[in-house]
Order: C-alpha cells, then sequence, then structure tokens
C-alpha cells in the first residue's frame, strides 16, 4: 500500500462482517501512480458499506465473528486472517453468502501475502459461485467488487476492470443505487491508477459525481482523485475547481479528513505552479509541512517536502532543495513508500547534479537503478504466476502460451519504456557503471524483444512480419529462384465450430508441426495468417515445384488429427504456387505480386474440390504483365506463356474473371462458396 488516509467518512471505519467494507484493503503492488494510491481504498470504504442492506443478514450467521475477524486481520495478520477464512470454507455447512465472504477475505489475506495464484483462484471461485447461484443484486454487485478488487490487487487491473465493466451494465438495469456508484469509483481509480488511461477515467468520475448527491453519498475523496485525474490530463481549471470541492468537504470535521486536508493543498500546488502562482504554491507547501508534521502523515509530508523541493531548485535555491530532498528521502524511507522514494531520489540526483556532486549523484542513480530493476523483475513474476493460476485447465494450456507470449512481448516493451525514461537520469553525465549498466540491459531487452516478436506464439512458426522480412532478403541476396506456396487448411471453420476453438488450434499446430517435417533446411515456413501458411523453397523448374506441393499435401493429409476423446478431424489442405520471380527474366520482380498469383492458384485449387494443388509457371520471355495473370489462365497457357500444373484435372475458369480479381486484391483466401 502506499499509505492511506485512515477512515474516511461515512463508514466510520468500523470493519464489518459484511465484507471488506470498512477494513483496510491488502498492499496495491504493481505500478501506482502518484497520488492515486490511496484512492481505491477509501472509496470503498466508504461506499460499501450501504450495500450490506442485502437481505444477508449478519446477527443470523454463525461464522459472523470469525468472518469480522477475518476481514480486520487481512492485512495486519494475513496468515492467521487466511486460515480463518479456511476454517470457514470447510464448515458444513455454510450458505453461500458467507462463503463468498471468506473467499474474499481469502483472496485478500492471499494477496497481501504475496501469493497471487492463490488470491487469484479464491476471486475466480467467487465469480463461479455467483454464476451459479440466483443472489440478490445488491449481494452480486458486492461480491463482484469485491473480486474484482482481489484482481487489481494482484497485478490483474485489466480483468478488475473487464469484471466491474460487466456488473455496471447489469446494474444499469436496476434504479441507480449505491453498488452502481461504487463500481463508477473503482471503474474510475482503476483507469487512472493502474491503467493510466485518465480519459476514460474523467469519463467515470464525472458520471460518479452527478450521481453521488442524489445517493447521499458525496466525499471529498471522489473529488479529491478527479482532480488529480484532471492534473494528469493538463485540464488545469476543472482540476482546480474540483481541488477546491474536495477541500471545502474536508474542512469539515472528520475521521481522518484533516489529513485528507492537507494532501488536496500539496497536489493542488501542480495547479498553481502550471498557472505561474510559484510564491502561492510555496506557501501552501510549506504549511502543509508543518501541519503534516503534526498530523503524523508521513507520506503525505514526504510527498510535499519533493514538491517544495522540486520548486526550490528550479527557483535555483539548491541549498533548500537539497534539504528538501533529504527530507523528502527519509520519510519515504521510514514508510517504504515506493512512489514517494522513486521522486525523492530523482529529485536528489537533480539536486547534486546542479551543485556539481557528481559523486553523490552517481550512488543514487545507481541506487534508483536497482530499485526500478526490482519493481520490473517483480513486476513480471507476479503477473506470470497470475496467469498460470488463471487458467488452469488443460484445454487451456495453449491459451496459456499464448497469454505468456504477450504478456512477455509487453512488460518487454513496458521495460524498454521505463528504462528509456530512466536512462535520461543514468546519462546525465554520469556515463560510468550505471550508463554501462543500462545499455547492457538495454539491448538484452531489445533481444528479447525482437526474438519473440517474430514468432507466432500458437505455433512457434515465424509469423507473417518475420516472413516478409525474409522473402525481401532472400529476393534481394540470392540470385536463385524460389517457389512460393500458400498452403490453406480445409473447411477449418467447421472444427471450430463443431468442436470448439481449443480443438481449431490443436489442429493448426499439428499442421505446422506436419509442414516442418516436410520442409528442408533453407526453405522458409512461416504461419501467414489464420489457417494459412506460406512456404519459400529454392527451386529452379515446375517439376520440382510440383513434387514439392505434392510432398506438402501428403504431410498434411497423412492421417486424421486426433483431438480430445475420441474424435479426430481428416484434415486435409489446398495449396497454390508460383516462382519468384514470375518469369525468369523479370529483374525487378516482388515477392508479394508471385504471392498474389500464388493465391489465385490456391483458389483454383478450392474450386476444384480442394485437398489438391495447383500452380502457375511464368515461361521465359513471354511479355506477360504479372498482373494480368488471372483473367484467362488457360488462354495464357494456350499460347504458350504460363504453365499449368495440378494435382488432378484442375477448373482453371474458376480463377476468371472477378475471382482473380479479388484474389489480386490481397493475399488471403476470400470465403468460398461449399463446392
Ligand atoms: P476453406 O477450406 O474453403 O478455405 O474454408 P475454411 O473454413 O478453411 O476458411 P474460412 O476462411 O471460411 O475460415 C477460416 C477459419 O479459420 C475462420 C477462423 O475462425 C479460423 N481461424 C483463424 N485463425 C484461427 C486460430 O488461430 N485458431 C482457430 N481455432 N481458428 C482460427
Ligand atoms: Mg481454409
Ligand atoms: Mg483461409
Amino acid at each position: 500500500m502506499t499509505g492511506r488516509v485512515p477512515g474516511g467518512g461515512a463508514s466510520g471505519g468500523r470493519p464489518s462482517a459484511s465484507g471488506p467494507a470498512s477494513s483496510d484493503r491488502p498492499a496495491r503492488h504493481g505500478p501506482v501512480r502518484r497520488g492515486f494510491g490511496t484512492g481505491l481504498a477509501i472509496l470503498l470504504a466508504i461506499a460499501v458499506p450501504a450495500v450490506a442492506t442485502t437481505p444477508y443478514d449478519e446477527a443470523t450467521d454463525p461464522h459472523a465473528g470469525a468472518l469480522r475477524q477475518c476481514f480486520q486481520s487481512q492485512q495486519t495478520d494475513p496468515l492467521g486472517a487466511a486460515a480463518t477464512a479456511e476454517r470457514i470454507l470447510d464448515a458444513q455447512p455454510v450458505r453461500i453468502e458467507t462463503q463468498l465472504r471468506a473467499l474474499v477475505c481469502l483472496g485478500m489475506a492471499k494477496g497481501t501475502l504475496g501469493e497471487p495464484a492463490a488470491a487469484d483462484q479464491a476471486a475466480t471461485k467467487v465469480l463461479t459461485l455467483l454464476d451459479l447461484h440466483a443472489l440478490p443484486a445488491g449481494e452480486q454487485a458486492r461480491a463482484r467488487m469485491n473480486a474484482a478488487g482481489i484482481l487489481q490487487t494482484i497485478g490483474q487491473p485489466q480483468r478488475a476492470t473487464a469484471l466491474l465493466e460487466r456488473a455496471l451494465d447489469a446494474a444499469k438495469a436496476d434504479a441507480p443505487g449505491l453498488s452502481q456508484l461504487m463500481m463508477l469509483d473503482s471503474l474510475a481509480l482503476l483507469h487512472a491508477a493502474d491503467l493510466e488511461n485518465n480519459e476514460v477515467a474523467e469519463g467515470y468520475f464525472r458520471q460518479a459525481i452527478e450521481l453521488a448527491p442524489m445517493l447521499g453519498a458525496e466525499n471529498p475523496m471522489r473529488y479529491y482523485s478527479a482532480a488529480l485525474n484532471l492534473v494528469q490530463l493538463g485540464r488545469h481549471d476543472e482540476a482546480m475547481r474540483a481541488f477546491d470541492r474536495a477541500e471545502a468537504m474536508a474542512t469539515r470535521p472528520g475521521p481522518g479528513l484533516d489529513q485528507l486536508l492537507y494532501r488536496i493543498r500539496t497536489n493542488r500546488t501542480d495547479v498553481l505552479v502550471a498557472r505561474g502562482e510559484r510564491d502561492r504554491a510555496l506557501a501552501e507547501l510549506q504549511t502543509s509541512v508543518l501541519a503534516q508534521q503534526q498530523l503524523r502523515d508521513v507520506q503525505g509530508e514526504a510527498v510535499s517536502w519533493a514538491k517544495l523541493g522540486a520548486l526550490q531548485l528550479t527557483a535555483g535555491d539548491t541549498g533548500a532543495a537539497l534539504a528538501s530532498a533529504t527530507a523528502a528521502l527519509r520519510l519515504a524511507d521510514q514508510g517504504n513508500f515506493i512512489n514517494e522514494q522513486r521522486d525523492a531520489l530523482k529529485l536528489l540526483v537533480n539536486v547534486h547534479r546542479s551543485r556539481g556532486e557528481l559523486a553523490q549523484a552517481l550512488g543514487l542513480a545507481q541506487r534508483q537503478h536497482d530499485m526500478e530493476l526490482a519493481r520490473l523483475r517483480n513486476r513480471n513474476l507476479r503477473t506470470m504466476a497470475a496467469l498460470q493460476a488463471q487458467l488452469e485447465s488443460q484445454d487451456q494450456v495453449r491459451q496459456v502460451e499464448r497469454l505468456q507470449h504477450q504478456n512477455q512481448v509487453q512488460s518487454l516493451r513496458v521495460e524498454r519504456a521505463d528504462l528509456l525514461r530512466n536512462a535520461a537520469v543514468a546519462l546525465l553525465g554520469l556515463v560510468g557503471v550505471v550508463g554501462t549498466a543500462f545499455v547492457l540491459y538495454q539491448r538484452r531487452v531489445n533481444r528479447r524483444l525482437r526474438r519473440w516478436s517474430t514468432l507466432d506464439p500458437l505455433t512457434g512458426l515465424i509469423n507473417r512480419r518475420e516472413a516478409a522480412r525474409r522473402l525481401a532478403a532472400a529476393e534481394r541476396d540470392d540470385r536463385r529462384r524460389m517457389v512460393l506456396f500458400l498452403v490453406d487448411a480445409d473447411r477449418f471453420k467447421a472444427i471450430n465450430d463443431t468442436y470448439g476453438h481449443a480443438a481449431g488450434d490443436r489442429v493448426l499446430v499439428e499442421l505446422s508441426t506436419r509442414l516442418q517435417a516436410a520442409c528442408r533446411s533453407g526453405d522458409i515456413l512461416a504461419r501467414w495468417g489464420g489457417e494459412e501458411f506460406v512456404v519459400a523453397c529454392p527451386h529452379e523448374t515446375l517439376e520440382q515445384a510440383t513434387a514439392t506441393a505434392e510432398r506438402l499435401r501428403s504431410a498434411a493429409v497423412q492421417r486424421p488429427v486426433r483431438l480430445a476423446g475420441d474424435e479426430a478431424w481428416p484434415l486435409s489442405v489446398s495449396i497454390g504456387f508460383a516462382p519468384l520471380p514470375f518469369f525468369p527474366d523479370a529483374s525487378s520482380e516482388q515477392w508479394q505480386k508471385a504471392l498474389r498469383i500464388a493465391d489465385i492458384a490456391l483458389y483454383v485449387a478450392k474450386h476444384s474440390g480442394r485437398d489438391a494443388w495447383a500452380g502457375l509457371w511464368g515461361v521465359d520471355g513471354s511479355g506477360v504483365a504479372p498482373q494480368t495473370i488471372g483473367r484467362d489462365l488457360e488462354a495464357l497457357a494456350r499460347q504458350g506463356r504460363i504453365r499449368l500444373a495440378g494435382s488432378r484435372p484442375m477448373r482453371w475458369q474458376a480463377a476468371a474473371p472477378e475471382a482473380a480479381a479479388d484474389a489480386m486484391g490481397g493475399i488471403g483466401m476470400a470465403a468460398l462458396p461449399p463446392s
């Protein structure tokens, strides 16, 4: 947790057995943008209790005491809380509402313990129970909210968001109520803090702000969060109004509101600085620092010192800036507030640098760098563990692999972006150790990223982009003639329709293995897209090409592909091929043109009954422009300009005239009527 403002208004802060309602939420992991760390916890704390007016009655639940204890201790004693939750779940019989609460508490405790897989499992069980039992709308909303909270905690904001968005849609069928408001608040914060999608967040904040007064559920925290979001969007005037509104509400007496008040004032100085009101900003920050010392708001004070230091540094007062930045880092270290540590370190590096104290700057930059690396490593490990837990059934193994691949590519991109950002710090004249470490690490990340992004995650073959790159390179560097084969699985859609997408995936993997076995070293084999593959072989003659086409076809059809259970799919493929260059004397041929002609041939094979191959072969010096190939293939063949080859008598006229025009439009078979 990046800290919180205790208490928080309407709820009065009393944990209840109705859910995490007013209890603390588990530590947040993952990147949290400055200032939002407290948001979700407080908003949930404020909003949830009212939803406990569902038929669930604490008074009649024999487990109410244990549940309350679980929620109270899930952050301070997560091991104990998890044990309590498990005891409740083991008891017989336990009603659904109680099970839901125990699972939520278990998930939160596991999140606090840093066991994302177990937390994920608990959240998933909550959702399964909801699907199986028709519970009152309020009960459902609360449970979905809490499951989303767990997912967010373990670094799965996308899943949390999807869950909430679905729940919100369902809730909108009813009259507006507190559960809707809760969802709007959570969605706003998820988008603002976790997904860094400030525009979308702004929409949700606005809806929540409109709805809250009707339900008597206004609170300063919502305006404060909305204001921070508006600052990120650069909408300073609106941000100022929201800060002022939050300030007015936080000035009233209430638990925790005084801490919130100074956090509002501190963050509002960003707007003041943007407007050029530096003196007022300085004065406000100095007041905040003093007040926060008295209130023992360590995190708030760390933020205020850092903002103060930054202002002093731009004013050229490096002595004062050094004192402020040092205070900020000391407080951030004291509470182990990651974001504040990062900000304070960054500021201190800048201060030392502008004072010419390069040795100190270097030491701090090194520490900052180590922190970032540790954070990235944790994030990757956590995401992978959560993915594994989420997808455990046999059928989903492939999906896990695909997601791992996507995630890896994604997190490498994020790593690269983060590193670039940090590199700016490292390279501020501090080349030495830090610079070298960055460069080496970044190179490794780039290399991994390059390798991952050339492969198709399902089959492990190279993907279309990489194939295009290699074809262009081969055309440029290799003087030998090549032949391009387009291989398309027959009636593939029927597999998906009959046996499901997972079965389809299995057939694609099997097909890729069979094709690979039929290829030789030096051939290019790629997944071109969907159920289409490209093979490129160095061949000089039509005879060599027809032999390869037949080898590929028979490798694919050799035997039915076994599916789950006793089912099997009689796999067959259609193949179209063309040489590259299409005419041997054409010096500036392009592989794209050859592939289009192969696509025309594939079209013919499909129209001639499938499980077949067809090839078109340009004859030396025929004087035909490649783009006219396809108009009337038989006429061109009679004139001796091209040669036609098929695994059996083909319907060459199928390619003319509109069909060819279609195929010429782009690679990728148009849907065919069943023949
Ligand atoms: P035809 O043999 O005549 O070309 O018919 P077809 O069904 O093979 O061709 P169509 O283009 O109508 O359908 C191709 C299907 O392939 C549709 C799409 O859902 C499916 N598909 C594409 N990529 C994948 C994938 O990665 N996995 C699965 N399971 N299916 C895929
Ligand atoms: Mg197909
Ligand atoms: Mg196709």
